[in-house]
C-alpha cells in the first residue's frame, strides 16, 4: 500500500476531494435555491392514445440558477435525497402541483389529475401524511386527481412500504409505479401491494417497433394488470410507430414527446386549448 502506491493514493485523494468539493458547492447552491426559490415546474401532457383525450399531466421539477442557469433534475434530485434537502423541496413540488392543478380546475379544465413523483426519503419521513393532507387542505385540491409517482425500488428499499402507501390510498390519492419493468422484483409482488397504475418504462418503449422482447414484455405487463385490476401507462413515446405498437398490444394511456414536451404552465394551458382535448 505504500510506497509506489503512495502516489496513487496521493492522485486518488485528490480526485475525492475535489468531487466532494463540487458537490459541496453544489449543496450549497442548493439550500440556497430553497430558501431563494428558484425552482419550477414543467408538466407533461397524458393521454389516452386511443382518442388523443388529455387525461392529466406529470409535474417535473426545474431548478433555474442564477448564474448556472437550468439545472437538470437528474443533476440535482439524488443530491437533494442524500442530503434530506428533498424533504423541504418535496413539499414545495407537491403544494405547487396542487395549486396549479386547482388554478386549472377552476379555470374550467376540471377533468384533469396531476402526477407527482414522489421520493423514498419523502415517505420516510414521519410526518409526510399529515403534510400531505395539510397540502390537500390548504390548495383545496380534490385528493381523487392527485396521484403519486413511485419507482419500483421503493418497494424494496421500504419498511412498512404497504402502511404507508395504504395511508396515502385512504387520504384518496392514487398511486402509480414508475419505471415499472427495470427493478428486480418478480412481476407478481405487484399482486400485494396497494397500487393503481403501472408505468412501463421508456426503454421498453423506445424499440417496441422493431424490438419482439419490449413488445413481449409490455404485453406482459398488460396481461398482469388486466388481471389484477391495474391501469397501464407507458412513457418515453417518441414516435408515431410506438404509438401504433403500444396500440396494436391494447395500451390506452401514455405520454412523450411524440405528444408534447414537458411545459411551462403557461405552455401547458395552451396546450390545452389547441389540442381542443377536453
Ligand atoms: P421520471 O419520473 O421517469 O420522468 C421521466 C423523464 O423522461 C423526464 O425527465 C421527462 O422529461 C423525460 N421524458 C418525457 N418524455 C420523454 C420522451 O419521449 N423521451 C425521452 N427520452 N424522455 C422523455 P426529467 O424531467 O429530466 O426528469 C428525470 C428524472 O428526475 C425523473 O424521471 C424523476 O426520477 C426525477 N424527477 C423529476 N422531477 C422530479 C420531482 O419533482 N420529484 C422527484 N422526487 N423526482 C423528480
Ligand atoms: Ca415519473
Ligand atoms: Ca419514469
Ligand atoms: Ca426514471
Amino acid at each position: 500500500v505504500k510506497g509506489k502506491g503512495k502516489n496513487n493514493f496521493t492522485i486518488f485523494d485528490e480526485t475525492i476531494e475535489h468531487q466532494s468539493f463540487e458537490r459541496r458547492l453544489l449543496e450549497n447552491a442548493l439550500r440556497q435555491a430553497i430558501i431563494d426559490n428558484q425552482f419550477y415546474l414543467e408538466y407533461q401532457p397524458k393521454l389516452n392514445i386511443a382518442t388523443n383525450e388529455l387525461i392529466g399531466m406529470e409535474a417535473l421539477v426545474r431548478w433555474k440558477h442564477p448564474e448556472l442557469g437550468i439545472i437538470p433534475p437528474v443533476k440535482f434530485i439524488s443530491l437533494a435525497e442524500s442530503t434530506g434537502l428533498i424533504i423541504p423541496l418535496g413539499e414545495w413540488i407537491l403544494r405547487e402541483s396542487c395549486r396549479q392543478t386547482k388554478e386549472l380546475h377552476d379555470k374550467g379544465y376540471g377533468n384533469l389529475s396531476v402526477s407527482v413523483n414522489i421520493s423514498v426519503r419523502q415517505l420516510e419521513d414521519p410526518y409526510f401524511i399529515e403534510k400531505v393532507q395539510k397540502v390537500l387542505d390548504e390548495t383545496g385540491l380534490d385528493s381523487k386527481w392527485l396521484e403519486f409517482e413511485l419507482t419500483e425500488s421503493i418497494f424494496a428499499d421500504l419498511k412498512n412500504t404497504v402502511s404507508i402507501l395504504q395511508e396515502v390510498r385512504n387520504l384518496g390519492i392514487q398511486i402509480s409505479v414508475d419505471d415499472f419493468g427495470t427493478g428486480y422484483s418478480s412481476l407478481s409482488y405487484i399482486k400485494h401491494l396497494p397500487v393503481d397504475t403501472l408505468k412501463v418504462d421508456q426503454s421498453f418503449v423506445k424499440d417496441i417497433h422493431v424490438n419482439q422482447e419490449s413488445q413481449a414484455i409490455v404485453l406482459a405487463v398488460l396481461n398482469l394488470a388486466k388481471t389484477i385490476g391495474l391501469n397501464v401507462i407507458a412513457e418515453g413515446i417518441e414516435l408515431e410507430e410506438h404509438v401504433d405498437k403500444l396500440s396494436e398490444k391494447g395500451l390506452l394511456f401514455g405520454q412523450g414527446y411524440y405528444y408534447s414536451k414537458p411545459l411551462k404552465s403557461d405552455a401547458f394551458e395552451e396546450f390545452i386549448n389547441n389540442n381542443n382535448a377536453i
